[in-house]
């Protein structure tokens, strides 16, 4: 094998956004909720302090084994012709968020000036708890067009730093469980 020319192992070694994304990404496949696996990390500086997943309680049957716990909530979106129409979609309410299980699993004081990655974009309740919680910076990949605006401005307001990891592809071995 020829010698690695220099600067090359710099292109090959991951970046710090890809490298906790990833492992985020890793987590995320615990959940046993068969729509949406989503995993999250407290970061602090490049020190990891925390991980979790979306899921049920602990002691609580999941959705592999009771099922997804489905309802249906009427949506806006941007229609054809760009006028709003309403879309019926399905949300599975049986787990806790893997936001929400992060700020129950890891301390106020490892929160605060810390970064959060989450896999997929929170939604309006995570969202608002994040802001809340010390953390001064999220990184996420998959967007949730739903609440995006909201959250935008919300983060905006407090001054959060709020940001997509634009061309990342997640490791294969995470797959792609998200059913909208
Ligand atoms: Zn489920
Ligand atoms: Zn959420």
């Amino acid at each position: 094998m020829p010698d690695r020319m220099p600067g090359q192992q710099e292109e090959v070694r991951k970046d710090w956004d890809t490298y906790f994304m990833d492992i985020a990404y890793m987590v995320s496949t615990r959940s046993r909720c068969p729509r949406r696996h989503v995993g999250a990390l407290l970061v602090q500086g490049k020190k990891l302090l925390g991980t979790a997943y979306n899921g049920a309680p602990m002691g609580v049957s999941d959705c592999s084994e009771a099922g997804c716990m489905i309802v249906e909530e009427w949506e806006q979106r941007e229609g054809v012709a760009g006028e709003p129409e309403m879309v019926k979609k399905q949300r599975c309410i049986r787990t806790i968020h893997a936001e929400q299980n992060l700020l129950l699993f890891t301390d106020r004081i490892d929160r605060e000036g810390s970064t959060v990655y989450v896999t997929d974009q929170p939604c309006w309740t995570c969202a608002n708890m994040l802001a809340n919680s010390g953390i001064v910076e999220i990184v996420f990949h998959r967007g949730y067009p739903k609440d995006a605006a909201k959250v935008e401005h919300l983060m905006a307001q407090k001054g959060i730093v709020f940001r997509r990891l634009d061309g990342y592809a997640p490791p294969p071995q995470a797959g792609a469980a998200v059913v909208d």
